[in-house]
């Protein structure tokens, strides 16, 4: 269904989107076992706490049972090779959790069978809407009583507006659960196994295997579903306007063969990456990425830090020299790292699609683009967010003053914060969009640069970049609004407001200004 040049591997590189306790972790653990990267259940987390122990910062990963970084997970499927990007699944989350998001051509959301769409669903749901980013639906745990599968998808059309499609019906859940018929394909897929071809609903065979309840359910419920939702359409999915529907159960292997398949078959190759001057197509023969994330001491022996770059174009050799945007430097790639599940490895060779990590001493940070022709094209979508939370950074010890702005200066560079520094006064403000990101400000500053800091209350919950047609209207307000006022890593203004009432209010006034949720990378 992907057509590509020969030659080039193709790629499914993909998230999954999930509230915490949906069973993102058990499904992921399904998703390598049945791509035969790992044999054991429970390895996903028995690995992350091995790799967590040995990192020293990464304390409060342990002290919190959360995972505070991404990993990519490889495994083979069919001949075909899958990019699994793990997205932080607590509550909390950060800017991390969100630029995951752009280095992925497609995602997969898991929802609680009982609890339908939740919170952190709908918010990460938003971030993959703003770039289109097609998404295959998992309803998990239908060993479990479950919500009435009607109410669950309508309650994805409804709370999404996307257009769903169910792929596979439910034959009861929880103490009834009998099985899962495959709509597409016409297979009945007994909870014991296996899978048994239909001629249709109306295969007699149906009334031997099932109960009779159980059966009459499903013709009605399935023909009711036929009718009343849209039929699958691969270029409304591609769009990101329609989803197809799965369920089943991580936990007792229920349609796990049948979501792999999707992503094998229905979810895209790498696709066009927006830049400028135009969009990069993974065809194109030279070299390019951009990098989505900086991850400080995987290896403690060293303080090294891993870049993590999407490959969007070319074929990748180590050794290759790939020029950075903004600054022009050229960089040898030579210990790139693939990660695999099992462990890290060396890579030789990557294709379009694949995630690359270059371990560097701090030059490469997020948002920028790596190109093998110098200055060729840069990409853009990667934004920065919005703070939701500001603090005041206050020092214990006024001698430390330089580490702290150095510490300050490479945490924002890697990502994990933002720094603003009001126009009066010279304490500066930090912004996070979760509380997580706080944690690990702390726990860096201690640990990594021994600065003892405190965060303080400030008077403002929420700031938002400004930009204007005219200068004299920014100047204007500028002064008028100085002890709101701040610039950022850049120097470009930023409004910092109390609430979002009086943002709101602030911005009915200045129809002149501009007031951005997000700011791309110069
Ligand atoms: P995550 O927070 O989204 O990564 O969720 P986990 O994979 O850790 O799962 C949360 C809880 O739900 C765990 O206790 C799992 O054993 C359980 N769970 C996951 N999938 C299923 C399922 O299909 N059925 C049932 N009954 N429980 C499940």
């Amino acid at each position: 269904m992907n057509d590509r040049p020969t030659g080039r591997p193709d790629r499914r590189t993909f998230a999954i989107i999930s509230h915490p306790d949906a069973g993102k972790t058990t499904l992921t653990e399904k998703l390598l076992m049945t791509g035969g990267a790992i044999h054991l259940a429970g390895e996903v987390k028995a690995r992350g706490q091995t790799r967590r122990a040995r990192s020293d910062w990464m304390k409060i990963e342990q002290q919190r049972g959360i995972s505070v970084t991404s990993s990519v997970m490889t495994f083979e499927y069919d001949g075909l090779t899958f990019n699994l990007l793990d997205t932080p699944g607590h509550e909390d989350f950060s800017e991390d959790t969100y630029r995951t998001l752009t280095a992925v051509d497609s995602a997969v959301m898991v929802i609680d069978a009982a609890k339908g769409i939740e919170a952190q669903t709908r918010k990460l749901f938003e971030v993959c809407r703003l770039r289109s980013v097609p998404i295959i639906t998992f309803v998990n745990k239908v060993d479990r009583e479950g919500r009435d599968t009607f109410s669950l998808l309508d309650e994805i059309a409804d709370q999404l507006a996307l257009d769903v499609t169910p792929m596979i019906w439910p034959i009861g859940m929880g103490g009834v659960f009998e099985g899962l018929y495959d709509l597409a394909e016409n297979r009945l897929l007994p909870a014991e196994g296996g899978a048994i071809a239909m001629s249709g609903l109306d295969d007699p065979r149906l009334d031997e295997l099932l109960s009779a309840d159980g059966v009459a359910k499903l013709r009605e419920e399935a023909e009711l579903a036929q009718a009343g939702y849209a039929e699958f359409d691969l270029a409304a999915y591609r769009h990101g306007d329609l989803t197809p529907v799965y369920f089943g159960s991580a936990l007792r292997d229920f349609g796990i063969p049948e979501l792999i398949n999707a992503l094998r078959d229905l979810a895209p190759s790498p696709r066009l990456q927006p830049a400028a001057p135009e969009a990069v197509s993974p065809d194109d023969p030279a070299v390019s990425g951009f990098i989505f994330k900086v991850q400080a001491n995987m290896n403690p022996q060293h303080r090294d830090r891993v870049a993590f770059m999407r490959l969007c174009s070319g074929r990748f050799k180590r050794g290759m020299k790939l020029n950075q945007s903004g600054t022009g430097k050229a960089i040898a790639v030579h210990s790139p790292i693939l990660f695999f599940a099992q462990n890290r490895e060396v890579a030789d060779e990557a294709w379009p699609g694949d995630i690359i990590g270059i371990p560097n001493h701090g030059t490469l940070r997020v948002g920028d683009s790596l190109t093998e022709v110098a200055g060729a094209v840069s990409f853009t979508g990667l934004p920065n967010f919005a703070p939701e939370i500001l603090r005041r950074v206050a020092l214990a010890d006024p001698t430390k003053t330089k580490q702290l702005r150095k510490a300050l200066d490479d945490l924002s560079e890697e990502g994990v914060i933002q720094v603003f520094h009001p126009a009066i006064g010279s304490q500066m403000v930090v912004g996070v969009v979760g509380q997580l990101q706080l944690e690990v400000l702390i726990s860096r500053l201690q640990h990594e640069y021994k600065v003892d800091a405190k965060l303080d209350v400030s008077p403002w919950d929420t700031a938002r970049w400004l930009t204007a047609d005219n200068d004299a209207d920014l100047k204007d307000f500028a002064g008028n609004h100085r002890n709101a006022m701040a610039s950022d890593r850049d120097g470009q203004p930023v409004f910092m407001a109390k609430d979002a009432w009086e943002l709101n209010y602030v911005m009915q006034r200045h129809p002149g200004l501009r007031f951005s949720a997000t700011k791309e990378r110069a």
